[in-house]
């Protein structure tokens, strides 16, 4: 680790890049307001103080078990409560999951994450589970899961089958969340953040912008996940994908530099967490792409 115990002021803030819990949602309002160039210039010299430059880690996402949830996130084209005609599968089989994470590991992954949309799993599912989890891990691939809420014994059991990391993201502000998930409590998702952490599992914990939320839920969003006891390891930054059928399908977009410039807090507010772009990427811009890359470190591609 590249840690330089030395701090840059941007505007009236001083900055360095050492992990801090005590931000203040003043402050991150004030790093969302700094001039667009004092932002940039900021993540870019926090990022370069924790990681090399120009390496990218990525990442494989694979959906071990797709669509008939019965949560209703109003993102999401595999709640069994909208129409968006996706396929649908039941869980994967342990052979094509080794075989995906081969295919993964050949195309340059060094992480394999699995997604399976449930509310949560049952314990019966969670057996599988781990055994994937396994399999993957002695291809030499880091795993990743993202499997919906989890009890205390669920994650020390993830934990027990090798698991790196767990991913639960906050999904946006305490104060929007209502508006976009009413089946389960932000208190629920901080539960389980606890529950991975406490049983040793790295945090991938991030957020979905542009679902008509304001700049103020943006701070709330990043001052919330920049204050939890420990930062996560990685960060996901995701824009919304607007699939028909969704009740977010005619979301109104969400401008461009707002984006890079939550990004760029994300950045400097969790200077040593790997702040990742992931869904809604492919949507950008060349130029935007740039941008982005200046501040994070690393991205998702799917099989
Ligand atoms: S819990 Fe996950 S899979 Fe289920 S609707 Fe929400 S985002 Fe989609």
């Amino acid at each position: 680790m590249l840690l330089a115990r030395k701090e840059i002021s941007v505007g009236s803030l001083k900055l360095n890049a050492i992990p801090r819990q005590d931000w203040s949602r003043i402050e991150v309002g004030s790093l969302f307001r700094l001039p667009f160039n004092d932002l940039l210039y900021a993540a870019q010299w926090v990022h370069r103080q924790n990681f090399e430059p120009n390496t990218v880690q990525i990442s494989t996402l694979v959906s071990i078990k797709t669509g008939s949830c019965p949560e209703d996130c109003a993102y999401c084209p595999q709640s069994i409560r909208y129409d968006t005609g996706i396929h649908t599968h039941e869980l994967m089989s342990l052979e094509d999951i080794r075989q995906a994470a081969q295919e993964a590991k050949a195309a340059g992954a060094t992480r394999f994450c699995m997604g399976a949309a449930y509310r949560g799993p049952k314990d019966t599912e969670l057996k599988i589970i781990k055994e994937m989890i396994r399999e993957v891990g002695e291809l030499g691939l880091e795993t990743c899961a993202t499997l919906g809420l989890l009890t205390p014994g669920q994650a020390e059991s993830l934990a027990d089958s090798g698991l790196d990391y767990y991913n639960h993201n906050l999904d946006t502000s305490e104060s929007f969340y209502p508006k976009i998930i009413t089946t389960r409590r932000y208190q629920d998702r901080l539960e389980t953040l606890k529950n991975v952490r406490s049983a040793g599992i790295k945090v991938c914990c991030g957020g979905i912008l542009g679902m008509g939320e304001s700049r103020e839920d943006r701070i709330q969003l990043m001052h919330t996940l920049a204050t939890l006891s420990e930062h996560p390891e990685s960060v996901p930054i995701n824009h919304l994908v607007k699939i028909p059928g969704t009740p977010l399908a005619s979301a109104e977009a969400l401008d461009s530099l707002e984006f890079v410039r939550a990004v760029g807090v994300a950045r400097i507010l969790m200077p040593c967490a790997h702040v990742r772009l992931s869904a809604g990427r492919t949507d950008f811009s060349d130029e935007l792409r740039m941008e982005y890359s200046t501040k994070t470190r690393c991205c998702f591609s799917l099989p």
